[in-house]
């Protein structure tokens, strides 16, 4: 009997996210991560797995094909939890939530948005509540990845490492040595799909139990591959094996908070021109180029399963603000008092928000992750949540979405990365073409007066009638 495992389940049928929790967990080191052609970080087989192990698959939460995490938000802070939590239907259960940044130094300038996450870490660690936080950075050349995990066990380590990367980043190697060191204290910060599989693990190995002490969670849209780095660098004209520092969201003092810049700089401190991120970096998230296509069946925005959960605050009153400004949705009531502490201290700037608001923030998030889920779950799968009508435009975007994100891997690969940017959007035209004239052209259009469309139909009309 063939044996199955997180490989046959769940990366052949093209639903990894390449978070590397089952790698860290697996009792019999068969597993591995890898990049595959396609750009995807991914789990795969290096050994043969133990016959009646099927850890990899308990811990994975698109084992099942969906990956819905209202069950384990439930279980974690609904009321039998006693945590004096509230529900809000997109979030799941939750205690509070705030809005505001952190004042110290240069905290908020150089975190994502409002340094909050940078915050809460240095303040576990400063308070004693961990010994050592995890933390994404550049990794050495030698590793073969751009990104890793890594330990901080002091302020400076974590502040360094601020700030968003938008890059697959697997925790597998920091998940043996939490399992290897029961009696250190961690926290750990990763999106949403990280967390409810270190989550996941953690009610599985009492070693893992132990030591993983606070998840804190990143709210998010959806990951993109490696290629999506790639692909900026080539556009900033950065080579990606000479990078000293990429920064995915510089701050820009006279933009607003939403328009940051990704900058990379080379090993002789050179850096690029900012790459601003409402030019190419948004029309490639919006499109879904490069996209992981496990955050298709994705319904967590707000890492459900995470004590607390960080994003940034795109309501009108703050987005304008070029230092950003963080939301935060709270689970727990040690991080509530931790937060409540660090205003006390004038740390931090915070004001409670409703969670309709924060819900308000990410609206274009939760539609696409939550409403729409079961527009493009295949029919068969009857664990989809309630219909939500999809309209005609949003049914064409994910149809552009889907061919997208697949022919742009595809192309990236033969083409991209053999003779440079301009043959990737040649292989890319027809869509590219489409996706201009839906995101731009058309609401361009829709945008303007009706007397203008009048004259224009006449223009088309003359033309028609000439022809
Ligand atoms: C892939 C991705 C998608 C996101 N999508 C959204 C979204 O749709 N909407 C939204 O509002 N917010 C989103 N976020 C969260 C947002 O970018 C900020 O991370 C968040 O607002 C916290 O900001 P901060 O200033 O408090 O964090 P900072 O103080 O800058 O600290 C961030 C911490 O997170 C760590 N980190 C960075 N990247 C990763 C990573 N990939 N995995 C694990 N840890 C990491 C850093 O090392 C640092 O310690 C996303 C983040 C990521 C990584």
């Amino acid at each position: 009997m063939a044996l199955t495992n997180v490989v046959t389940q769940v990366v052949d049928h093209g639903l990894c996210s390449g978070c590397g929790v089952c790698v860290g967990v697996c009792p019999s080191s068969a597993l591995d991560m890898c990049t595959l052609a396609n750009g995807d970080l991914a789990a795969y087989c290096v050994d043969k797995c133990s016959e009646h192990c099927d850890l990899c698959l308990r811990v994975c939460p698109f084992a099942n094909g969906l990956y819905d995490p209202r069950q384990d938000n439930v279980n974690l802070y609904g009321p039998k939890a006693q945590s004096a939590a509230t529900f809000q239907e997109h979030i799941g259960w939750q205690r509070c939530c705030f809005v505001g940044f952190s004042q110290v130094e240069n905290r908020r300038s150089r975190g994502a948005s409002g340094g909050l996450v940078t915050w809460c870490l240095e303040a576990l660690l400063t308070n004693g509540l961990v010994d050592k936080v995890t933390v994404v950075r550049l990794a050495p050349q030698s590793s073969g990845s751009l990104f890793e995990f890594k330990a901080a066990q002091s302020v400076e380590e974590i502040r360094e490492a601020a700030g968003s990367v938008y890059h697959p980043v697997a925790i597998s190697d920091l998940l043996r040595e939490m399992v290897a060191e029961p009696d250190t204290r961690w926290a750990v910060v990763g999106v949403p799909c990280l967390c409810a599989a270190v989550r996941r693990a953690t009610a599985r190995l009492p070693r893992l139990q132990q030591s993983v002490r606070y998840i804190l969670g990143l709210a998010c849209g959806m990951l993109q591959n490696t290629m999506y780095t790639e692909m900026l660098l080539a556009k900033s004209g950065t080579c990606l094996t000479d990078i000293a520092q990429i920064i995915y969201r510089h701050k820009s003092p006279d933009g607003p908070a939403n328009d940051y810049g990704f900058i990379a700089t080379n090993r002789e401190e050179k850096g690029s021109a900012s790459l601003r991120y409402m030019s190419l970096p948004y029309f490639l998230g919006r499109n879904a180029y490069f996209r992981y296509n496990a955050c298709n069946y994705c319904k967590d925005v707000f890492a459900e399963v995470a004590d607390a959960c960080f994003m940034d605050a795109w309501l009108p009153e703050y987005a304008t603000d070029p230092q950003g400004t963080s939301l935060v949705v709270v689970r727990t009531e040690a991080l509530e008092k931790l937060l409540l502490a660090g205003v006390a201290a004038d740390d931090l700037q915070l004001d409670r928000i409703a969670p309709e608001r924060v819900v308000l923030s990410q609206q274009s998030q939760v539609r696409r992750k939550q409403e729409l889920l079961r527009a493009r779950l295949p029919r068969e799968n009857e664990a989809g949540p309630e219909v939500v009508s999809a309209s005609w435009q949003e049914r064409f975007d994910w149809w552009l979405q889907r061919a997208t994100q697949y022919r742009s891997k595809r192309a990236w690969d033969r083409y991209g990365r053999g003779y440079g940017r301009f043959a990737f959007w040649v292989a890319m035209g027809d869509l590219a073409t489409f996706q201009v004239i839906f995101t731009k052209v058309m609401p361009w259009l829709m945008s303007r007066p009706r007397r203008v469309m009048r004259k224009m139909a006449n223009i088309f009309g003359h033309i028609r009638n000439r022809l």
